[in-house]
């Protein structure tokens, strides 16, 4: 990772900039580096990217702040590092909602104001996936069952009977929009609406297709296979290749996004690629040590306690962490807080050994109170 350049000189942004001085210095950049509006310019992709990575990084309060403070090695390190990501992925699903957020409104993707009659890449769809704690940390397969649209076979998506055919708009000529211009205060101004007739289409359907009602589409449940990968996290997307929305004129279907929650586990937490549990040890087994059971994400593992081992000890079980989602044989660790129990009920018996106990430690407090004895005397 030499060379690379600082995140905030890539967007042209101060240190200090808002999410909106982001976006909008992304935006600018985006639009142009894009590659489709930049074909075949590999150093215009190459900066297409750059900015891509940094703010998908500063637009992430959590990364931006590791950013802040660690710089590129934030996002260096193998999981489980100090601090570290387990790497970013550039690649990686999450990129798609940035997109979907970005590119939404300026690159089609919705289906109006469209121009050109060339092939039309269909939208993403989106959706949602549940998984457990376990499932997340190791992978997992699920099956979504989703209504998915069809370019109809009948009209071929024209949305025209067959043997008829859409005709070109009158109102706009088939442009899909409408220039007028309009007086106001600062002269003439020129604007662009959406053609209200053909709602941007460009061509209007005299007859419509009974199969489709005119739609040019047709809907049916499908069941989707979706690969979780291990090491995914709450929040995160998984992009579907070819499963969301047909293309137009022969343009390829847009992608499945899918959303996975996670649900909260009993008693692990997460962090990045890290594990937290905490765990009661007795008294006894605090001081004198001993064998304890620990429940890990692999099964339990078997810990030797330290004597004399104080409250709030943390253990670290290397590996027994969330698997990096670049590379599963990476693991980040799971840390365990071990916190001393006294005990709250407990039978004359126990209560005797711990007089013993306190005697032996020359504890003169621990004599048994008689009485309650009152504070004068
Ligand atoms: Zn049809
Ligand atoms: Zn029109």
């Amino acid at each position: 990772m030499a060379d690379k350049r600082d995140y905030y000189e890539v967007l042209g942004v101060p240190k200090n900039a808002t999410d909106a001085d982001l976006k909008k210095a992304y935006r600018q950049l985006a639009k142009k580096y894009h590659p489709d509006a930049n074909p075949g310019d590999a150093v215009a992709a190459e900066k297409f990217k750059e900015a891509s990575e940094a703010y998908s990084v500063l637009s992430d309060p959590q990364k931006r702040q590791q950013y802040d403070q660690f710089g590129h090695a934030a996002f260096d390190g193998a999981a489980g590092g100090a601090g570290g990501f387990g790497g970013f992925d550039f690649s990686g699903a999450d990129m798609g909602d940035i997109f979907g957020d970005i590119f939404g409104d300026f690159f089609g993707g919705g289906g109006r104001g469209r121009r050109n009659n060339g092939p039309m890449k269909g939208a993403n769809l989106r959706a949602s996936v549940r998984i457990t704690f376990e499932e997340a940390v190791f992978g997992t397969e699920k099956e979504l069952e989703l209504n998915l649209k069809d370019t109809c076979e009948q009209c071929h998506g024209t949305g025209a009977k067959p043997g008829t055919s859409p005709v070109t708009c009158t109102k706009c000529g088939g442009k899909g929009q409408v220039t007028y211009t309009q007086q106001s205060i600062f002269g003439m101004v020129r604007n662009v609406q959406t053609c209200p007739d053909c709602n941007g289409t460009g061509t209007i359907i005299k007859e419509k297709c009974s199969h489709c009602y005119g739609t040019g589409y047709t809907q049916a449940k499908k069941k989707i296979q979706v690969s979780v990968p291990a090491g995914i996290d709450n929040g995160q997307s998984i992009r579907i290749r070819g499963k969301g929305e047909p293309g137009v004129n022969g343009g390829e279907r847009g992608d499945l996004l899918v959303e996975v929650m996670v649900s909260q586990h009993p008693i692990f937490k997460r962090q990045e690629y890290n594990i937290f549990s905490t765990v009661p040890i007795s008294f006894a087994q605090a001081a004198l040590g001993g064998p304890l059971r620990i429940q890990t994400v692999d099964g339990e593992v078997e810990y030797d306690i330290k004597p004399g081992t104080q409250t709030d000890t943390k253990v670290r079980l290397k590996g027994k962490g969330v698997p990096s989602l670049r590379n599963r044989q990476v693991r980040g660790d799971h840390y365990v807080t071990l916190v001393v129990q006294v005990p709250t009920r407990m039978n004359e018996e126990q209560k005797e050994a711990l007089r013993c106990y306190a005697e032996a430690m020359g504890e003169k407090s621990a004599e048994e109170p008689k009485k309650k004895r009152g504070f004068f005397k």
